[in-house]
């Protein structure tokens, strides 16, 4: 079995003015996260740890800060990408784990909700998805949002794609053979497959 594990950890200051988004949530609270994006902490954590699992760099190498197009940006833009490099490396989401460190708001009222988010993005079952938060004991962050990510991955079976082909083509083939019997039947004739080799030789 192939497999590999991602870690990712972000961190932003909380601002007022902004609407505060979270796991793709926008979520209820006076402040928000400060950023060049829409500041998601999680969805930022969960993409360095995707990228790290198959050595592909991290969030800034695919979207440096200054760039004007990913100003105010969905950061499921930047997930999106993350999932394509890992798709593109040959693997697969097994399941992701997550721990946010953060004063407020209390995430445990909305994690039910930020973990179906997640998995809807991730497009992994909720079952798959952990969500779990902290507040900040003893760390002096208190205007401040943490996100740790850790993902599993296992490599996409290549039979289980060969044997699902081979059953299309033995199925298409049972077919032709029934569409052959009618015609046969309806004709009075035999129908020879085109191009049939022996035939030939
Ligand atoms: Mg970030």
């Amino acid at each position: 079995m192939d497999i590999r594990i991602g870690y990712g950890f972000d961190s932003h200051a909380f601002k007022a003015g902004v609407p505060l988004k979270i796991g793709g949530l926008t979520i209820d609270h006076p402040e928000g996260l400060a950023g060049h994006s829409d500041g998601d902490v999680l969805l930022h954590a969960l993409t360095d740890a995707l990228l790290g699992a198959v050595s592909a760099g991290d969030i800034g190498s695919f979207f440096p800060p200054g760039d004007p197009r990913w100003k105010d940006a969905d950061s499921s833009i930047f997930l999106n990408l993350a999932m394509e490099e890992i798709q593109n490396a040959g693997f697969h989401i097994v399941n992701v784990d997550t721990t946010l460190v953060l004063n407020a708001p209390r995430i445990g009222p909305i994690s039910g909700e930020m973990r179906e988010r997640v998995a809807d993005l991730l497009g992994i079952l909720p079952a798959n998805v952990g969500i779990k938060a902290k507040t900040p004991e003893g760390l002096n962050a208190d205007h401040v949002a943490q996100a740790h990510a850790v993902v599993l991955l296992e490599r996409v079976d290549d039979t289980d794609s060969l044997q699902t082909m081979n059953a299309v083509i033995e199925s298409q083939r049972q077919l032709e053979d029934v569409v052959r019997d009618l015609v046969s039947q309806v004709h009075g004739v035999s129908v020879k497959t085109p191009f049939d080799t022996e035939d030939i030789t």
